[in-house]
């Protein structure tokens, strides 16, 4: 049965806001509405803006008399696919995409809104590209993206809106509208890697040292610095550490993160940090930074995991650092009995605040 009143998509808007905006404008919950649509499938429970799978399209199209291949173009697959570079699973995580850390309808977080954007919107809603782990600002704003409501610090969840709620620009807890919030400006090194980053997936090649390379070899390029990165800002004073910051890439920034979560759960504060300093970097250029790792001793064990491969591209300037990991063989005592570091008791504090956040207050 057709709804009464038509919901179309709006420009670049995310599966989530569409689902949620068509409930509100039927004068239901958003739960009631996928109900309706899909009797047998907890919508909610993952995360739809990823796409809605053809299986499930046919009563959605009935219902809101939108035809399919818009549903298709507001999921983000085909973009998280080109950053991938691979066909993704759907029981995984993707890739740059923040991850909303479900549990039941319960999130930790992986939304982000430019409040300036839902103050201009006739009709708030939110954009794909705010679920994008390198989108930190907004583009026509000039402003840093928010990813919990500033006053309870509750994730933004606008699926647990109900009807009387009537839009989507308000925390799904305290009801503040995050339309009057005042706004930060972003990192500009950040902000310039999103608009780099942004273009790589536009234009679908890149010119890396001379040679054209497709999105996904520059994302895993990208990934691969960001650890070095985390792992510079963990050991300041290690030979990578002084190596980084001799070339001003700003691993001691207070922003940088010590939760060891995987980068799609980190807050945008946090990825802020670990984008300006990969910016730097890429804007120095791989000559000079390596240059810099070699007169540092750096070895190659210092960059990654060796139990990772690192990227095919970054092997010929990998194989100038020193292959030869560890020096003379240390004893560990058996966990068990050391004490926990401030830094492993700062880690677990901000793992356990990030599962907090999913209970509600009240
Ligand atoms: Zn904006
Ligand atoms: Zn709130």
């Amino acid at each position: 049965m057709p709804w009464a009143l038509s919901v179309p998509l709006l420009p670049e808007e995310s599966l989530s806001s569409w689902l949620v905006r068509a409930a509100m404008r039927q004068g239901c919950d958003p739960l009631s509405l996928t109900g309706a649509i899909w009797p047998s499938w907890r919508v909610w429970t993952r995360d739809i803006d990823r796409e809605i799978p053809l299986t499930k399209i046919r009563p959605l199209v009935n219902a809101s008399g939108n035809a399919p291949d818009r549903f298709k173009k507001a999921g983000v697959r085909d973009d998280c696919e080109k950053v991938a570079g691979y066909s993704l699973p759907e029981a995984q995580a993707w890739p740059w995409l923040l991850a909303l850390g479900s549990r039941n309808r319960l999130r930790h977080g992986g939304q982000q809104v430019c409040t300036l954007c839902l103050a201009e919107d006739s009709t708030p809603y939110l954009r794909r590209h705010w679920r994008f782990a390198w989108h930190t600002g907004c583009g026509f704003h000039g402003v840093q993206l928010i990813d919990e409501c500033p006053v309870c610090k509750a994730p933004i969840e606008p699926h647990r809106l109900s009807a009387e709620d009537q839009h989507l620009a308000q925390c799904s807890r305290c009801h503040e509208d995050f339309r009057k919030e005042v706004c930060t400006s972003p990192l500009p090194e950040a902000f310039n890697f999103q608009v780099l980053a942004d273009r790589v997936l536009k234009t679908g090649n890149v010119t890396f040292r001379q040679a054209s390379i497709a999105p996904d070899d520059w994302f895993s390029m990208v990934t691969f610095f960001l650890g070095v990165v985390r792992r510079a800002s963990r050991r300041p004073v290690s030979d990578l550490g002084i190596a980084l910051l001799s070339l001003d890439i700003p691993v001691t920034d207070s922003r940088m993160p010590i939760s060891g979560l995987a980068f799609e759960l980190l807050p945008v504060s946090e990825r802020s940090a670990l984008l300006a300093a990969v910016e730097r970097l890429l804007s120095i250029g791989f000559e000079e930074t390596f240059s810099a790792l070699v007169e540092c001793h750096v070895k190659r064990s210092a960059l990654h995991d060796p139990r990772k491969s690192p990227p095919v591209v970054l092997l010929p300037l990998l194989s100038r650092l020193s292959h030869h990991p560890h020096g003379p063989h240390r004893r560990r005592v058996s966990s068990a009995y050391r004490p926990m570091s401030e830094r492993a008791v700062r880690a677990s504090w901000a793992r356990l605040k990030r599962r907090m956040k999913a209970e509600p207050t009240f």
